[in-house]
């Protein structure tokens, strides 16, 4: 025992001694209150039944801390909020039925009539959409910055701002924000931070250890990381926002099935030995594209050439599979032709897996602020788990490059 501490201070000493590797295979998990079993069961339930009234009244007042109803989680639910909570260092987590609804949830929690919210340009389009689409209609207004350009940001601040979302590296174009220097705006004014650090995951940055208040992942990418799974994870602060938020997702009766919470789970013991391939597989195919005379331009934030690379640097600790890159060749159809000619790099939105994907993709018609004025067709590839040597052939045959 370390002499002075009490059992929680004690456990907080210790998961804060192991390194992530070690935390990805701890966190969240109680065997022995199981009979020994390694992962938790799939606890599936409506009801919850109580023994008696003292019981019932107990339930009640504390809803959010035991089973209580189906919706409000199972024990398979409460595992991984508990291990996520572990890893991303925050108060507490609550899991929601995908990525998307872990936005729609934060941002419905945060603002109310008359409100104003900040997000920026380049975040990935449905946010953007339901902020200007669906929260309109609650009389919440919408503005956007550009993350390369903080001034666009202090600007449009005004005392009716009470929420800066932010994406880091941006959806499509990966640009970084630099997240500390907005906290530092954000926090002067009492404006709540969210970021979607999906790209990252907490393997590669902590939020919250930075200051950000609310840490979203669409859990649906890397945490269950087998292209088979629908679920968001949404980490906060403190308990004010955790009781706020936990209560908006209860009431719009967002809550995710118990085979996705544990695939979910599955899928984070293994995050590191995934991550770690997906970044170098990425890093190796970006740093041949960059050197090849066929590529006009290579979006990856990790490549010191790159011009978010000091930003990059400063807050993350590893790449992973996703970036993007552009063509010399400004003719779309003779892309589209070659895109058709591979092989393992198949056509897909919802990157994170175990297998490589590409998509063209349109940044221009999405952005309002940070105008994209680039050419050619923007190719964004998500860099899976098959050999390097194999992913590389398929790539440059295809695209003669
Ligand atoms: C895919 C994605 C989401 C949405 O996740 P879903 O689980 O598909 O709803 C949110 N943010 C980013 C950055 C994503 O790539």
């Amino acid at each position: 025992m370390v002499p002075g501490l009490n059992g929680e201070q004690l456990r907080i000493v210790l998961v804060k001694k192991i390194k992530k590797d070690t935390q990805l295979t701890r966190a969240g998990r109680k065997p022995f209150d199981n009979f020994g079993i390694v992962n938790p069961p799939i606890y599936r339930t409506s009801t919850v039944l109580f023994k008696n009234i003292k019981e019932l009244s107990k339930a009640i007042t504390n809803r959010f801390n035991q089973t209580y109803y189906g919706r409000y989680g199972t024990p398979t639910t409460f595992a991984l909020e508990e291990g996520i909570k572990e890893i991303e260092n925050g108060y507490r987590t609550i899991a929601t039925s995908s990525g998307m609804s872990s936005i729609s949830v934060s941002l419905l929690s945060c603002l109310s009539k008359d409100d104003r919210c900040l997000i920026s340009d380049c975040t990935y389009y449905p946010t953007k959409k339901f902020a200007t689409k669906i929260l309109s209609k609650f009389g919440v207004e919408t503005s956007f910055y550009d993350p390369s350009n903080l001034d666009t940001l202090k600007k449009k601040i005004t005392k009716k701002t009470k929420v800066i979302f932010m994406e880091s590296p941006a959806s499509l174009t990966f640009e970084i924000e630099d997240m500390s220097e907005i906290i530092k705006i954000a926090k002067k004014k009492k404006i709540i931070t969210i970021v979607d650090n999906s790209w990252a995951t907490p393997f590669y940055f902590s939020p919250i250890n930075i200051g950000i208040d609310i840490s979203i992942l669409a859990a649906t990418k890397y945490i269950s990381g087998h292209a088979d799974t629908m679920l968001g994870l949404i980490t906060v602060k403190n308990e004010k926002l955790f009781l706020k938020i936990k209560d908006t997702a209860v009431s719009l009766g967002d809550c995710p099935g118990p085979q996705e919470c544990y695939l979910s789970l599955h899928g984070l013991r293994t995050l590191s030995t995934r991550l770690e391939h997906h970044r170098s597989s990425a890093l190796k195919i970006a740093r041949l594209l960059e050197n090849n005379d066929k590529v006009f331009k290579v979006l990856h934030p990790a490549l010191p050439k790159n011009d978010n690379y000091e930003l990059w640097n400063k807050y993350f600790t590893g790449s992973t599979g996703l970036f993007s890159f552009i063509l010399k060749e400004k003719s779309k159809n003779k892309v589209y032709k070659m895109i058709d000619k591979l092989k393992l790099f198949k056509l897909g939105f919802s990157w994170g897996g175990y297998e490589s994907l590409i998509l063209p993709v349109f940044p221009k018609k999405e952005r309002k602020i940070a105008k994209w004025n680039e050419k050619g067709v923007l190719l964004r590839i998500h860099v899976g788990l098959e050999d390097i040597d194999d992913l590389i052939e398929d790539l440059f045959t295809a695209f003669k490059l």
